[in-house]
């Protein structure tokens, strides 16, 4: 027997059809579903999915937005009109604190997430105009880390340097990153042979690359493809607050054989989803260390017998990842983050 109910909203002979999201754009959808794209709207009960309710029943927004690019999902398709029915459990996602204009610091925290079942997350980084930005990189390795994918960090304008420059940037990158297992590459955007070794490292995997704009993520893409054409140099006024701006994800295919999620620059990283008692966790090199430390709640500041601080002066820790350990606990992020994440992880 068939459901008249169904029947009657018109959608009964509209078979689910699974897709994977390759681009959103502002409540517009991409879906790819056997060699056809159809632009999708979402179901109103996925909107709704977007908000949650608080322990004081009030409601607030979860998600920036409730799909990303990457995420898999069941679709209806009607003619070109698509509609967005079910997300698809996710097995990863890259996901920061939505940027708060200034006027609304004490708004809710809300998550963006930028891409979803990634399996690295491409930090590409300025070795030189502008200058290496290491908290910026320490960042996204806590949010990749946090959000089951691989970093990889790909230092960028390394014609910029001397072969002496070049040389002290490998051993302190090395210094700074070693400890925690970082994957690194040097390249340059203007010597595509140099993104030979990134190639063969994520053949055959779906990445996100981010950057700070400027950073020469477009230049770099362009070298991977030259068929895509990105513009370059557009470092952009115009994602400063207050402007509108057409900021969105999309998935390409690359010729060598991988996926690659291209994002507007990220101006801002803020951590998502990590309590702050856990950071030491996330800055790996730290982790043979907890435990070690005299007081079982050792924060690694001031306390005596702290393990971490130990490990500062045998290499284990560099001075530079410790400061920004530091930095990032005062900034407290924060409880809050950790009570409506910790059930949807
Ligand atoms: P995006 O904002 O990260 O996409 O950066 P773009 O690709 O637009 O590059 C920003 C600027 O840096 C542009 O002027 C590029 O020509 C320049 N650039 C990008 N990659 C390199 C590189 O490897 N070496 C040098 N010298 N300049 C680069
Ligand atoms: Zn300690």
């Amino acid at each position: 027997m068939r459901n008249s109910g169904i029947q009657e909203s018109g959608i009964a002979d509209q078979t689910r059809i699974q897709a994977t999201i390759v681009r959103a754009e502002s409540g517009y959808y991409t879906a790819r579903h056997g060699g056809q794209e159809t632009v999708c709207v979402l179901r109103g009960r996925l909107k709704e999915a977007m908000y949650e309710e608080a322990d004081d029943g009030g409601r607030y927004r979860r998600y920036a937005d409730p799909l990303a690019v990457g995420d898999e999902a069941l679709i209806s398709v009607s003619g070109i009109d698509g509609a967005v029915e079910e997300l698809l459990p996710r097995r990863s996602k890259l996901a920061r604190l939505l940027p708060k204009a200034d006027d609304r610091a004490r708004a809710p925290d809300v998550e963006q997430i930028i891409a979803a079942n990634i399996d690295a997350v491409v930090i590409v980084a300025s070795v030189k105009r502008p200058r290496l930005n290491l908290r910026y990189i320490d960042r996204l390795l806590i949010l990749a880390e946090y959000g089951g994918a691989q970093p990889i960090l790909l230092l960028n304008k390394c014609d910029l340097l001397t072969t002496d420059e070049r040389a002290e940037l490998d051993q302190t990158v090395q210094r700074i990153y070693g400890p925690a297992g970082v994957e690194m590459f040097g390249a340059s955007a203007l010597q595509p042979e140099t993104l030979e070794p990134l190639k063969e490292r994520i053949k055959g995997l779906f990445s996100v690359f981010v950057g700070q704009s400027g950073a020469g993520k477009s230049s770099i893409l362009n070298a991977l493809d030259p068929s895509l054409n990105l513009r370059v140099g557009q470092v952009s006024e115009a994602t400063r607050k207050g402007r509108h701006t057409t900021a969105f994800v999309q998935m390409y295919e690359m010729p060598f054989g991988a996926q690659i999620a291209d994002t507007p620059g990220l101006r801002e990283v803020g951590i998502w989803g990590t309590p702050t008692e856990m950071l030491d966790y996330y800055f790996k090199e730290m982790r043979p260390y907890l435990g070690t430390c005299r007081f079982s709640d050792c924060w690694h500041f001031e306390e005596p017998g702290c393990a971490v601080r130990g490990a500062i002066e045998t290499g284990g820790v560099s001075p530079e990842r410790y400061q920004s350990y530091r930095r990032l606990c005062q900034e407290g992020p924060v409880e809050e983050h950790e009570r409506r994440t910790k059930r949807l992880r």
